[in-house]
């Protein structure tokens, strides 16, 4: 072989495997990363939120890795998961938890009804995602607009009777003390907000769930998507005096909401 025509056969190659290096890592196909899914270790609820602003930030901005979808890593998820934090989500098809994030396969473990109403259901997964999956971190996540939250500020109409029930839940969650100050004059990101945190504080609030959260050191905490910028908004601060305060005592109603309203 001449010596030119070597050192571009080598060059040809070298660029050949850069652009796969390129293409594995974008796509997820990390071989080291892949062979660790299965004994991952769990991700503090801390470490979790950090990775979720990080992810949601690199969507915003339009930088997306769209991680852990290749086939190495499908392969991997065969013999199990470990996904590092749980989202409650509305079942909107604009609010995709993994594309928001810019998590991939394996990542998340997601449950979504409309308006992210908590019932046995969602108390039992995120129950199964916490003690069998080692999940620390349980984000409830609304976003503007919310079609069942619109239909529980508009005035009754019929609907098929499981979804009266669900638009009911989301009504009451939104009016459970029938404060003559808000009842009926909340607008729509109003109640977003409210009915992302009354559904945070009933999981909280719940005894069963309250005692496998911190056994393993798991949190909850409350999330708004933002339709026209991608983002994601976090809508407490945990440390707070005044709002933690304020916060056990919507807590404490929220359990009280709860039980008065349990087997209607
Ligand atoms: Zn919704």
């Amino acid at each position: 072989m001449n010596t030119t025509f070597g050192s571009r056969v080598i060059r040809t190659l070298t660029v050949f495997c850069l652009c796969l290096a390129h293409h594995t890592v974008t796509h997820g196909d990390d071989p080291e990363a892949a062979s660790k899914v299965a004994d991952r270790e769990a991700i503090s609820s801390k470490d979790a939120m950090t990775r979720l602003v990080e992810g949601n930030d690199r969507f915003v901005r339009g930088n997306s890795k769209h991680p852990h979808e290749g086939k190495m890593w499908r392969q991997q998820l065969v013999s199990g998961q470990s996904p590092f934090a749980t989202i409650v989500g509305c079942s909107d098809s604009r609010v995709i938890p993994e594309l928001i994030f810019d998590e991939g396969l394996g990542d998340l473990f997601v449950i979504r009804n409309a308006g992210h109403v908590v019932d046995q259901s969602v108390v039992a997964s995120i129950e199964y995602a916490v003690e069998h999956l080692d999940t620390r971190l349980i984000v409830v996540l609304g976003h503007d607009n919310c079609g069942a939250v619109t239909a529980a500020l508009a005035p009754p109409h019929f609907e098929p009777r499981e979804l009266s029930s669900l638009v009911n839940q989301i009504h009451n969650s939104l009016y459970f003390n029938r404060d003559p100050n808000v009842y009926g004059k909340l607008n729509i990101t109003q109640a977003v907000r409210k009915n992302v945190m009354f559904s945070v504080r009933r999981l909280r609030a719940n005894p069963a769930l309250h005692r496998c959260l911190k056994k393993h050191n798991a949190e909850v905490f409350g999330a708004v998507y933002h339709l026209h910028n991608g983002r994601v908004d976090w809508l407490e601060h945990r440390g707070d005096p005044a709002v933690s305060a304020k916060q056990d005592l919507e807590d404490k109603n929220a359990t009280q909401a709860g039980t008065s309203t349990a087997g209607k």
